[in-house]
């Protein structure tokens, strides 16, 4: 995608395939005239949202279908610039006669993402809130939905535009002292310049911390299965699925790589993620597969460790992780008993499907406590979290200076309005631009 492309684009906003209606967006100025052209010159004035029904046709005048236009007069459109819906019948024949009737009009495929980067470039929406569209049509829980329209009402932007004012004011005291003034308030400076940093300190850590959360929320939490070969990995992973997804066997190493499947506990969407047994090997596919495994608990919401003969000693439960003991169809009666009684323990037969449930109840109420928030404004995408990261480490180093560093602490504020204005799409360079449109598809 090259930034701000020329000319009057569309694309098929609703997904390919047999439906009731589909939906092909136009933008650009020549929206109007095409309206004109293929409606045979009925449609000539359209009015902003004004909808109709009509039928529509290509250059040789041969009938296409009769569909609902709706239309949207700059600015007051989505892109900022006039804007076409075209409703058809959902038949992917009648879309390709659209499409070529829009090519001989000489408008050309919208790039991914091209309508909202529009409406982000023509100021309509910033960049955070064109993420939040993203994040809203990609949500796979109801909680997820509603954490996602509220950053696109503005509310989360609102948040940190306000976080960055307080910087650029403090910054402005700052400044008035070193170049300005000329009584000698350097210590009552620092004293006000400090409280508020960290004032700002503590609030982009809260919303760094929301990230885990509210990605949870969005696209699901990741749970990774974990443990030795042959534990019962895969014969767990199909059984909290319910079908058979993974090869079981009784030959180590037969999973060499991670094999991941989206599910649902309760309110949460979750990815539940099988992976090759932890050993020492020579195997080179095997040995990869191995560090595959160890990334992705270093990155899981929550992993289970499955283990298949009890601890000696009962460790205290590591952050993160459920360890499961498996193959308890195998143990004595006592042996059993003494298992069940330890706390740190979910007991499962993954093959006869013994403690599933429990298990299920157990992630259900590890995902509960994590996504508990009391914060309602949530960031949702990594590169969110990296600009307050980055805008974190500016305050930082603007609290750690010593007194007479009045220039060092205006560096670093300096810097810190930088990282928001990243944050917020004011300067951000093509690539990271290029990053986020390109996740949409043609058509948003
Ligand atoms: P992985 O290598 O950890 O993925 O282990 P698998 O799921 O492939 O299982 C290895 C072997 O253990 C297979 O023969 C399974 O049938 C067997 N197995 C798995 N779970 C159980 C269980 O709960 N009880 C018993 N008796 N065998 C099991």
């Amino acid at each position: 995608m090259n930034g701000n492309k020329e000319g009057t684009y569309f694309g098929l906003s609703t997904p390919l395939g047999r439906s009731a209606t589909a939906t092909i967006r136009i933008s650009g100025y020549k929206s109007k005239g095409v309206l004109n052209k293929i409606t045979a010159g009925k449609l000539k004035n359209p009015k902003h949202k004004n909808t109709s029904v009509f039928d529509i046709y290509n250059k040789n005048n041969d009938l296409i279908d009769n569909v609902l236009i709706t239309f949207f007069e700059a600015p007051n459109s989505y892109t900022g610039e006039d804007l076409v819906e075209i409703h058809t019948h959902g038949n992917p024949v009648i879309i390709d006669m659209v499409y070529d009737a829009l090519f001989e009009l000489g408008l050309r495929l919208a790039e991914p993402g091209e309508f909202t980067r529009t409406a982000y470039l023509n100021d309509k929406i910033d960049l955070i809130q064109a993420e939040s569209i993203l994040s809203l049509i990609n949500s796979n829980t109801k909680e997820g939905v509603g954490l996602s329209l509220n950053n696109i009402s503005g509310s989360l932007s609102k948040k940190i535009k306000k976080m960055r004012s307080n910087i650029i004011s403090t910054l402005g005291f700052v400044e008035y002292e070193l170049d300005i003034s000329e009584t000698d308030n350097q210590r009552k400076t620092i004293t006000q310049a400090h409280k508020n940093i960290k004032n700002l300190l503590l609030e982009t850590s809260e919303l760094i911390s929301t990230a885990k959360y509210a990605r949870i929320k969005t696209i699901g939490a990741q749970i990774v299965i974990y443990g030795k070969p042959n534990a019962g990995k895969s014969t767990l992973f199909n059984s909290l699925l319910n079908y058979e997804r993974s090869i079981v066997t009784d030959i180590k190493g037969t999973t060499r790589d991670t094999i991941e499947e989206i599910s649902t506990i309760g309110s949460h969407s979750v990815v539940f993620i099988d992976t090759a047994g932890i050993r020492t090997t020579e195997n080179p596919i095997e040995k990869l597969g191995v560090k595959r495994t160890q990334e992705k608990i270093s990155t899981a919401d929550l992993s289970l460790h499955m283990i298949t003969s009890a601890p000696k000693k009962i460790k205290l439960k590591p952050k993160n992780n459920i360890t499961v003991l498996n193959k308890i169809d195998l143990l004595e009666k006592n042996e059993l008993n003494k298992v069940r009684n330890n706390k740190n323990l979910v007991c499962v037969s993954a093959k006869n499907k013994t403690g599933i449930r429990q298990l299920l109840k157990r992630i259900n109420k590890e995902l509960d406590l994590k996504t508990q928030s009391k914060t309602t404004n949530q960031i949702t995408s990594p590169r969110q979290e990296q600009s307050l990261k980055n805008a974190q480490k500016e305050l930082q180093r603007a609290l750690e200076c010593k007194e007479d560093n009045l220039e060092i602490i205006a560096h670093h504020l300096t810097g810190a309005i930088k990282a928001f204005d990243v944050l917020m799409g004011r300067t951000s360079p093509d690539d990271i631009l290029e990053n986020v449109f390109s996740n949409f598809c043609v058509g948003k």
